[in-house]
């Protein structure tokens, strides 16, 4: 599979993926290497001079969320914009977090702590089942159209912190069909079924569509 830099000077369609996450970027520019795009990130566009103000996320569902995204730097940028949301949500809490996974428990608590109020939230319950989803929108200059692909990783969440790889609540979730946390798996693993990944895939599967999308398109920030 084709690998594109991140920022490379060569004449292929340009794409940007927003997100200023660099581990997010390099899995999103491995898996979209069937597109031979060239992908930039907000990071990217950072170094280049430009900055944009943040997108403000109170959509209600992963997928207007990354609507949301996909369309404000979009119009900051002029660029064709792939945009995500994704999170954890549990069947006994209604769903919960969903949407509010990032800043579940507090703004400023770390990654170990959030796991730990979830897991305290969830001490008398028995049923364990819970979901990863992400959401993609895909926005194009001079279009009306979205285009979206979601996916879901099944699972069941821990009744303790297992595992030290990954960030945010892999170390308390067990994907279905699997005795380890994503937390206790490499970062090649966990790629092979992550939710992002198989949002990817299904992404990949309209990579035909998408090119001539992107064909359309200027070259120019
Ligand atoms: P984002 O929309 O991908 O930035 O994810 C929002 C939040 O959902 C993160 O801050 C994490 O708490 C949680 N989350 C999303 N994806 C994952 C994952 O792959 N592993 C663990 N937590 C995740």
């Amino acid at each position: 599979m084709q690998k594109n830099k991140i920022s490379s000077q060569t004449k292929k369609p340009k794409l940007l993926l927003a997100t200023t996450n660099q581990g997010k970027a390099k899995e999103f520019i491995d898996l979209l290497g069937p597109l031979q795009i060239d992908v930039l990130t907000l990071s990217d566009l950072k170094t280049r001079g430009p900055t944009f103000p943040e997108a403000v996320e109170n959509g209600s569902s992963f997928h207007e969320n990354a609507v949301i995204k996909a369309d404000h730097y979009l119009k900051s940028t002029r660029l064709p914009t792939l945009a995500d949301d994704s999170g954890l949500c549990v069947w006994a809490l209604d769903g919960r977090p969903g949407i509010h996974s990032a800043r579940f428990g507090g703004e400023s608590i770390s990654d170990p702590e959030r796991c730990r109020k979830l897991i305290a939230l969830m001490e008398q319950k028995t049923d364990r089942r819970a979901w990863f989803e992400t959401a993609l929108a895909l926005k194009v200059p001079a279009s009306d159209r979205v285009m979206c692909w979601r996916a879901r990783l099944e699972g069941v969440l821990t009744y303790q912190p297992l595992g030290t790889n990954g960030f945010g609540f892999d170390c308390i979730f067990v994907p279905e069909g699997f005795t380890r946390t994503l937390a206790q798996m490499t970062i090649n693993e966990k790629n092979l079924l992550s939710h992002r990944s198989l949002a990817i895939a299904e992404m990949v599967k309209d990579v035909e569509e998408i090119k001539k999308l992107l064909a359309g398109c200027g070259e120019e920030l």
